[in-house]
């Protein structure tokens, strides 16, 4: 087969120069640089010749791909792994803070201080009045201070990070108390026994699942103790026979025995949500008042701001945590506090919260406006999936999200989709579901009794939603 091998089609692929001389090649070297778009040819080329090699080289005279067929699908290739990873979608799942979607989206107030902080050398831990160094916490501990009646307070990286490098700081080595009940996971990898743990901290647990009496932390108290940890269960609640105890009462005992008590609130919430018609949710000032020695909170929760994680509390308590090296390795950067003092301000005007911050905004959005909305691109979204869906305005119930109010909804409206065929019903909507996120948008709702819903509670630009609709490929759902 030596001399046969000569006219094996493999061998009449043009070569990577012969194709990089092509005019669309000399563009996509401009916009992808020569070694990107070399290595996607090679990758080509070889693709091309691992299929040829297996036909054994019989009969494929017509099967080598045009060099301009093989240029334009390493472009392709190109182009596909260029679109950004981080995507922007529609969240049409009716939870407002989903932590798989991002949580809160920022206020405009927020987004322009990030962008300025991005473009410009920052003041980040330079004292303007003195002329001297200063701290980044700075920037930040007036307004929590003032927010939230807490002595001090310090910035890092998300809420766990918090709760870890408060027990590292003030429990390494020694016992945190907690409730049976409060042993809470959040979902992934936060699982409270196992940040003690990383903490360095022995857990001791007291009392049971569904009752814990002040006698049972009194009990647990001793000279290994180096604090009590009330952890607000988030994302469930124990009803029924029930007990647990107070902070205040906590707080009590804590300063009997000379030991402390951490409150990790996780959502934490500013201002009291009742004043907008939610259910009342413990606020951070509230739990400072009820004599919490540390508080600790999210800010991309119901604070609707950047992630982030807060400890607030007693100034010379606030201090050791800011003398732990682990503090270093935590802080936050000078986009997020731009963001985050921003959206901190809109806290001073309350007022005018449900209007400029955008979870708030979102979750008093009213029953009868969301309505109006879904009637309004109902028509819309019915020609885009065509004959083989109905889709009709329903009523749902929209949930908070990340660990408040677990058990709360809010109504709300959406649309609801179902497949026009019953017997193929679950295949098509799974079809349509695929074909919503895979749109330049991805739409993301949520699959109820066999129908796709989108709740419209956070659909704001319906310009836009309405036109990457037109996008909509239901190639085979029908
Ligand atoms: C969400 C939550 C955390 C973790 O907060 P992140 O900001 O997500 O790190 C910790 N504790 C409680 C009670 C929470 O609800």
């Amino acid at each position: 087969m030596a001399s046969g091998a000569i006219s094996l089609p493999q061998r009449r692929l043009p070569s990577v120069d012969q194709l990089l001389r092509l005019d669309e090649a000399v563009v996509a070297v401009r916009l992808f640089g020569h070694a990107q778009v070399v290595a996607a040819l090679r990758e080509s080329l070889q693709s091309l010749r691992d299929a040829m090699a297996g036909v054994d080289g019989h009969g494929i005279e017509g099967s080598v791909p045009a060099i301009d067929d093989i240029l334009s699908e390493a472009i392709a290739r190109l182009e596909a792994r260029a679109a950004p990873r981080v995507r922007q979608v529609f969240n049409l799942t009716g939870t407002v803070l989903h932590t798989n979607l991002g949580r809160a989206i920022l206020a405009e107030e927020a987004i322009e201080a990030a962008a300025r902080a991005m473009r410009n050398p920052t003041a980040l831990e330079f004292d303007l009045g003195k002329g001297r160094r200063g701290e980044r916490d700075e920037l930040v501990r007036g307004l929590l201070s003032e927010l939230t009646g807490a002595e001090d307070a310090t910035v890092v990286n998300n809420n766990a990070a918090a709760v870890l490098l408060t027990l590292n700081t003030l429990a390494d080595g020694r016992n945190a108390v907690i409730s049976r009940g409060e042993l809470i996971e959040i979902g992934g990898a936060f699982r409270m026994p196992d940040i003690i743990a990383a903490a360095g901290s022995r857990i001791v647990e007291v009392g049971t699942t569904n009752r814990t009496h002040l006698r049972d932390y009194a009990r647990a108290i001793g000279p290994d103790t180096g604090l009590l940890l009330k952890v607000h269960t988030s994302n469930y609640r124990i009803q029924g026979f029930t007990k647990e105890v107070p902070a205040p009462e906590l707080a009590l005992l804590a300063k009997e025995h000379s030991t402390l008590l951490v409150n990790d609130l996780g959502s934490g919430t500013l201002v009291d949500l009742s004043r907008f018609g939610l259910s009342k949710e413990p606020t951070v000032a509230d739990a400072v008042r009820e004599g919490a020695d540390i508080v600790t909170f999210s800010g991309d929760k119901l604070l609707g701001g950047p992630q982030a994680g807060f400890i607030i509390g007693r100034r010379e308590l606030i201090a050791r945590v800011n003398r732990n090296p682990m503090k270093r390795a935590m802080r936050v950067d000078k986009i997020r506090l731009a963001a985050l003092e921003a959206t901190l301000r809109l806290y001073l005007h309350p007022e005018r919260l449900t209007e400029r911050l955008p979870t708030l905004r979102h979750l008093v959005r009213s029953p009868a406006e969301i309505e109006a909305l879904a009637q309004n691109i109902m028509p819309a979204v019915a020609a885009a999936v065509g004959s083989g869906f109905s889709v009709e305005v329903a009523a749902c119930a929209s949930q908070i999200g990340s660990g408040a109010l677990p058990l709360e909804t809010v109504p709300s409206f959406g649309l609801a989709i179902r497949s026009a065929d019953p017997k193929a019903s679950g295949q098509a909507i799974a079809s349509l579901t695929a074909a919503f996120r895979d749109l330049p948008v991805p739409v993301i709702g949520r699959i109820a009794d066999q129908a796709l819903i989108f709740d419209l509670r956070c659909l704001e630009d319906l310009a836009a939603f309405t036109s990457n609709l037109s996008h909509l490929e239901l190639s085979g759902v029908q």
